[in-house]
């Protein structure tokens, strides 16, 4: 295996806290983050509690404080996404609340400009420039696949159009998978124009609706090796989940109450499907939500998980960020 570099990457899963900067107009006031240790510790403060109760310490494998640039959260994200070139699946998920910086990690906050770039944008591109590095001696195809899970439903964003129908990129249980094959980071970043421009609402409506769906960014990759003709094929999805936050259930009626409940449903179901591969039991409860159902072939056995868990540092967010935490360290 030529970029193996997964052996520094013990364990199939890796969780990552992320703590995402006050905003722009905010005061730079209170944060709820105490401190940040080298080994993957951080504190939090609540200022609504008192004494040794205020205070408490978790554990995940990095944790990055507010000032980290994409650059090198992408640097400690690359040796997977190059392992998928060796012929391994591989899982990112963005889980957090509303506001959190989920989107901010995954794509960043516009596509273009390079420089605040996401993990998306610079995997692929990393993807293509290994690929022509190796074109001597492995000749890779890459497709990609944007889906949507709304309420339990699928939803294809991405163009239907100049897709060819690849059976051998097939290895998603999606029906009616459709994969669009890119060859350089342009066609990419027409491909996520297409699907942004295909989701058909205003840019409020698609804020409000991204936070509910889960937005799974499928990128499939297949190597024929040219000399022996053997043929690997590795795969990355890439998932923006659905805002964390609890709903007040006195509030919540109608359609929100519904999307809450599916929202709570499924991410439930990630976490107890990622903590019993941690735990490596002997039953996986794929089958309990749409997301797990889809991804399971990359959950598990040979596929590395990585979890990035979002933060917000102000105090009004303290009592979402501690179920954030205790979810990550559920499935840490
Ligand atoms: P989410 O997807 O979790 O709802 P966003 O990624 O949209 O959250 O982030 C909310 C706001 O915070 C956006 O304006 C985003 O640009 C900003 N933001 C998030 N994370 C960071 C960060 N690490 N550095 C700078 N700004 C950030
Ligand atoms: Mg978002």
């Amino acid at each position: 295996m030529l970029y193996n570099q997964v052996q520094d990457l013990k364990g199939t899963i890796r969780v990552y806290c992320r703590v995402r900067p006050f905003l722009q107009g905010q005061t730079n006031g209170q944060s709820t983050v105490d401190y940040i240790g080298e080994n993957g510790n951080i504190m939090i403060v609540n200022p609504l509690k008192q004494g040794k109760e205020a205070r408490k310490v978790f554990s995940f494998n990095k944790v990055f404080g507010q000032n980290v640039s994409q650059e090198q959260i992408y640097i400690d994200t690359q040796p997977l996404i190059r392992s998928v070139l060796d012929g391994f699946n591989v899982c990112i998920f963005a889980y957090g609340q509303t506001g959190s910086g989920k989107t901010y990690t995954m794509s960043g906050p516009d596509m273009t400009t390079e420089q605040t770039w996401g993990v998306n944008y610079r995997a692929l591109r990393d993807l293509f420039q290994i690929s022509k590095e190796r074109s001597d001696f492995i000749r890779y195809e890459v497709g990609v696949q944007m889906i949507e899970i709304y309420n339990e439903q699928f939803t294809l964003t991405t163009s239907t159009l100049d897709i060819r129908n690849n059976s051998q990129l097939n290895g998603l249980n999606v029906p009616d998978a459709s994969w669009v094959p890119v060859s350089s980071t342009q066609d990419v970043l027409e491909f996520m124009r297409i699907g942004q421009t295909n989701r058909a609402v205003g840019a409020t409506a698609l804020n409000e609706r991204s936070s509910r769906s889960h937005s799974v960014l499928t990128i499939h990759v297949y190597g024929k090796e040219l000399v022996s003709g053997s043929i690997l094929k590795g795969c990355l999805h890439l998932v923006d989940l659905a805002g964390s936050e609890r709903v007040d259930k006195s509030e919540a009626v109608g359609e929100r109450l519904k999307e809450a409940q599916h929202i709570n449903r499924s991410l439930s179901a990630l976490g107890d499907v990622i903590s019993a591969l941690a735990q490596k039991s002997a039953h996986i409860p794929y089958r309990n939500s749409k997301l797990t159902q889809v991804l399971q072939d990359s959950l598990g056995g040979q596929a590395k998980t990585l979890m990035f868990v979002h933060i917000s540092p102000e105090v009004n967010a303290i009592g979402e960020t501690i179920s954030t935490l205790k979810f990550a360290e559920r499935v840490a």
